[in-house]
């Protein structure tokens, strides 16, 4: 883990400028809403690069033509007092959106087993990297999905100044 002071949205819009055309013949709207509150992390920047591009390729992957994915950070509502009595935050989240066809349960049980996919094309290893990479920053990932609107990983990172 080579750790230092990064920007988390630099990484994100890089990301998301560079898939902005990568999905061949098929349209696929990329978003961003960033929290310009949220200062430096401190993360590996590599890893935190190959995290979320993970996550977002597979959202573009989940969507037919005309769908979106957003890449959204916020401040998560959970605060620590400073000596002065300011509220420090301690948790970021970013959240990738995607208006696809949800996760199946059986699906949802096992996609972060290394080599399960479901991909012709897939690995399977994606997910699993993910939750390396996002354990060895001592944060969290989780997954929201619903067959109706589509899947949200959040991924949460300790706010160590
Ligand atoms: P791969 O992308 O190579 O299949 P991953 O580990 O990245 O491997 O993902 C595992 C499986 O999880 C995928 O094959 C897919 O079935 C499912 N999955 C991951 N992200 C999404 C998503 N955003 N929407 C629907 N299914 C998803
Ligand atoms: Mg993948």
């Amino acid at each position: 883990l080579k750790l230092g002071k990064v920007n988390l949205h630099r990484v994100l819009s890089d990301i998301v400028l560079l898939q902005k055309n990568a999905c061949e013949g098929k349209e696929v709207y990329l978003q961003q809403y960033f929290d310009p509150s949220i200062p430096p992390i401190l993360a590996d920047e590599a890893l935190l690069t190959q995290l979320f591009l993970n996550l977002i390729r597979n959202a573009m992957e989940a969507v037919g033509t005309g769908g979106v994915v957003k890449v959204t950070s916020r401040v998560l509502a959970d605060y620590a007092l400073t000596q002065k009595g300011e509220r420090r935050a301690r948790m970021v989240a970013i959240d990738i959106t995607d208006n696809g066809p949800g996760i199946p349960s059986d699906v949802l049980e096992n996609m972060f087993t290394p080599f399960f996919t479901t991909k012709s094309q897939g690995t399977g290893l994606g997910l699993a990297i993910c939750q390396k990479i996002v354990s060895e920053h001592r944060g969290m990932i989780r997954v929201d999905s619903d067959p109706s609107r589509g899947t949200v990983f959040t991924v949460m990172l300790p706010l160590v100044q």
